[in-house]
């Protein structure tokens, strides 16, 4: 392999930074609930599954994303390192201790070329990334398991309740008893 560029060589390098973004939940349409239809007919609504992160943190209505941006950066080859099926290049090594490297594969002569690189790999990655956090989602059995464990909930507060109310009864005619 003889290498693309030498020493005192401009090239360009691309890189990519990500920033943040939420996009709107596909399941509830930012509405954070959902409705589920039980065997017995019976509608519900429950917290999304696919925009709750989980614990006691209620459900959001949006799923993280993530976005990247392509940079491409000059640098001047200041050493070429060959291997047999590599070549690599250090750059900007001016003797300060600061210096970066890259790979021939990601080197490039032009800035147009280093950025068209970029943006490929930067799509590839975008695309992998956000396609994993779409799918960090809860399934639909979940999602009833979350609604029969409310409705039982709900009914044993309703047992206790009604528990509670009975007694409460019993001392207010106890003490209305009394007071009389
Ligand atoms: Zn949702």
């Amino acid at each position: 392999m003889t290498p693309k560029f030498k020493i005192g060589d401009e090239v360009f390098k691309a890189r990519y930074d990500k920033v943040e973004t939420f996009v709107t939940c596909p399941d509830c349409g930012g509405t954070r609930y959902v409705r589920v239809l039980l065997h017995d007919d019976t509608e519900i609504r429950v917290e999304c599954g696919c925009c709750n992160r989980g614990g006691y943190q209620p459900s959001t209505g949006q799923i993280k994303q993530y976005q990247y941006t392509t940079f491409a950066s000059p640098y001047t080859v200041t050493g070429i390192s060959t291997r047999s099926d590599n070549i690599s290049y250090e750059l900007n090594n001016f003797g300060s201790g600061m210096y970066w490297t890259g790979d021939e594969s990601e080197l490039f002569p032009t800035i147009v070329e280093a950025m068209e690189a970029g943006e490929k790999k930067k799509a590839a990655h975008e695309a992998e990334e956000n396609k994993r956090l779409m799918a960090k989602t809860k399934d639909a059995k979940s999602w009833a398991w979350n609604a029969a464990y409310h409705r039982n909930c709900i009914k044993k507060a309703e047992q206790d309740i009604e528990y509670h109310r009975s007694k409460v009864q019993i001392f207010a005619s106890k003490a209305k008893e009394k007071a009389a």
